[in-house]
């Protein structure tokens, strides 16, 4: 299949590559000139584990192109992937669907003979039907399909994710696009993916519903860790006891500082707006908003609360950035509120992340930007684990304790056993589980 992937980010960038390793051939479109240009030399723009091999070997095979130029790739394409970024609109929390318009817009008047347009942004339901109308409108001659095939990747595991899918959510009702979607997924069929094919409205709202479920799953935990924390309890156990329930399912019950993150907080609250605007309020994501929100403030008070509930004077050392590990990604991490609020407590800020450093400057100000974990730590009054990098997972807690000017570990990933940490003379907080003695 010829296939043309409109957006090179972190989706584009995967699907498309993963693409081409199927043994499709694949053009990344995207409007960033410099992002195009450094995939040409053979730089990979973002950080995601591996995804340099694999890009470097489909080039290198004639499967995989880059281009600013999206007529000649559309006009080539049995299919063309919208995958384009849907942030959310400033003000009012909708999702901001005009990347995804102006690129149908373009595909629109460069389609030739029968192509298939698909969503792979996450888009809010209905959309597929106004990409629809959008081209037709413009190319009234066009012989097209708009499909939904929304993603479900995770970033840091993203390719690895998109190779073994633990679905494909195919929306359409078009035989012709049905067969060729299918066809590009042919190869994942070896590997025993299930396909969902459905109607596109109802493939646009599996997708928000995914990630609402999820995020829901993760501010449950968070508030029973508060509880646990009150009451002597501790929810890593609790987790474990309610996890191995098949109904409830193990994952997504990590206590932490908050969701974070470029989909579940955009994503939750275009799906709030969907819902009030169909006058079918969700509530119960409505306050998985508002409790996440509180939250991310709420873990710099627990920083502060060893402290007697001022940080002024006192130096507070970061260790990860990122929302989560193996991503460079910064977009609305936890960690831009929490270091907004140590400094409003009066907390000098040093940081230290494996990739995430760069984007972070762009976010972050007044933070002094270390080369490692040690040098983070030296001369900090409190050592604060903010994303659980594996490489600080096995410190060394002897060293840490030479190096801070006060032990006091704040270990809002629960990453150490409490006991251990405090056996060489730390102080130490987690989430929702007991303080040792
Ligand atoms: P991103 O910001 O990394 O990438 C979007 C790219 O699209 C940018 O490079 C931008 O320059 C390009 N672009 C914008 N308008 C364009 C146009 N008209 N023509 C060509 N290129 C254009 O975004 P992302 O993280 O890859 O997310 C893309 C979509 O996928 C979003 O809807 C997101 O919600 C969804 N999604 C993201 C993830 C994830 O983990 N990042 C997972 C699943 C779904």
């Amino acid at each position: 299949m010829r296939i043309t992937m409109v957006g090179t980010g972190y989706v584009g960038l995967v699907s498309g590559t993963c693409f081409a390793d199927f043994g499709h051939q694949v053009t990344c479109v995207d409007k960033n000139v410099d992002k195009i240009a450094a995939l040409d030399r053979g730089v990979i723009p973002i950080y995601e584990p591996d995804l340099d091999r694999l890009v470097e070997a489909n080039v290198r095979a004639g499967r995989l192109a880059f281009s600013t130029e999206l007529p000649e790739a559309v006009a080539n394409s049995d299919a063309v992937f919208i995958a384009v970024g849907t942030p959310s609109r400033r003000g009012d929390g909708h999702a901001d669907l005009s990347y995804v318009y102006a690129a149908a817009r373009e595909i629109a008047v460069n389609l030739k003979d029968f192509t298939v347009v698909i969503t792979k942004s996450t888009v809010p339901v209905g959309t597929g039907d106004e990409v629809e109308r959008l081209i037709r409108d413009t190319n009234p001659q066009a012989d097209v399909a708009v499909a939904s095939n929304p993603e479900f990747l995770r970033e840091g595991a993203a390719i690895r994710d998109f190779k073994h899918p633990d679905r494909i959510v195919v929306g359409t009702d078009d035989e012709r696009a049905r067969k060729i979607i299918a066809e590009i997924y042919r190869p994942l069929y070896l590997n025993q993916a299930p396909v969902m094919f459905t109607g596109r409205r109802t493939a646009e709202l599996i997708k928000y519903a995914a990630n609402a479920f999820l995020a829901t799953k993760i501010t449950f935990i968070n508030e029973i860790a508060d509880l646990a924390e009150k009451v002597g309890a501790d929810v890593q156990e609790i987790a474990r006891g309610i996890g191995l329930d098949n109904r409830i399912g193990a994952k997504f019950l990590h206590a932490g500082p908050g969701f974070g993150g470029s989909c579940f907080p955009k994503d939750t609250r275009a799906l709030v707006k969907t819902a009030q605007d169909h006058e079918t309020p969700i509530r119960i994501v409505e306050a998985v908003l508002s409790v996440n929100e509180i939250r991310k403030r709420a873990m710099a008070r627990k920083v502060a609360a060893v402290f007697g509930g001022s940080l002024r004077g006192k130096t507070v050392a970061l260790l990860g950035l990122t929302f989560k590990p193996n991503t460079d990604d910064m977009r609305e991490s936890p960690s831009i509120p929490l270091v907004t609020a140590l400094q409003d407590l009066g907390a000098t800020i040093k940081a230290y992340d494996p990739v995430g450093m760069e984007q972070a400057r762009n976010e972050l100000t007044d933070v002094t930007y270390c080369s490692g974990p040690y040098e983070c730590a030296e001369g900090a009054d409190a050592l604060v684990i903010v994303t659980e990098w594996e490489q600080f997972r096995a410190l060394d807690l002897g060293r840490l304790k030479q190096q801070m000017a006060c032990p006091v570990m704040v270990d809002l990933r629960n990453v150490y056993r409490p006991s251990e940490v405090a056996a060489h003379g730390f102080k130490y907080e987690s989430v929702g589980r007991p303080s040792p003695s």
